[in-house]
């Protein structure tokens, strides 16, 4: 099989006139699935994530207890699919507050990371240093548990996307330490 072909094989009907798809070439020698009815093509995209690390001032960060798929009972940050009517940033303050009960504010972005998806092929996740602005830390309705661990006590988070988050910004909290020393 193709890449092409794995990528669309459950790609099958037009999502505006529900013909059969069929792949073809695109002018740009591009092999995506098109509707021979209406021309509609169907794009596959890596899908934006947004990822919270959310650090309080005694070097505590939020951990949810995931209820859904993918890593469904795993502890990791709240993360979640951007809405079509969002921004990354709204995302992530929504995620938030969703997840864990807080209200947030985005301090700045940590930086982005493609991964793979089971459901989507790859992502694109975009990690967030927050702060809370009020709320009470309680699971939300994607989360089973929510609760603070202190960041020297973060072994592996079950995402790729959220370790090199976490690690960026454990290596800026180095750099500024040795900054203060120096
Ligand atoms: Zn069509």
């Amino acid at each position: 099989m193709t890449i092409e072909e794995k990528r669309y094989k459950d790609i099958n009907y037009c999502l505006r006139c529900g013909n059969k798809l069929e792949i073809v070439r695109d002018r740009e020698g591009k092999i995506r699935p098109e509707c021979p009815a209406c021309g509609w093509v169907f794009y596959k995209n890596p899908i934006p994530v947004v990822c919270c690390v959310i650090i309080n001032d005694k070097d505590e960060v939020v951990l949810i207890k995931r209820k859904f798929e993918p890593s469904a009972s795993k502890w990791a940050f709240p993360s979640g699919y951007m809405e079509i009517d969002q921004t990354p940033e709204s995302a992530a303050i929504a995620e938030m507050k969703e997840e864990t009960g807080l209200d947030g504010q985005v301090v700045r972005l940590i930086g982005y990371k493609m991964s793979p998806n089971p459901f989507y092929e790859k992502v694109v996740s975009f990690g967030f240093l927050m702060k809370v602005i009020g709320g009470e830390l309680k699971a939300g309705d994607d989360a089973e548990d929510a609760r603070l661990v202190h960041l020297s006590q973060i072994k592996e988070l079950p995402f790729i996307s959220q370790n090199y988050f976490l690690n960026l910004e454990l290596e800026r909290r180095k750099e500024r330490r040795l900054k203060v020393i120096k």
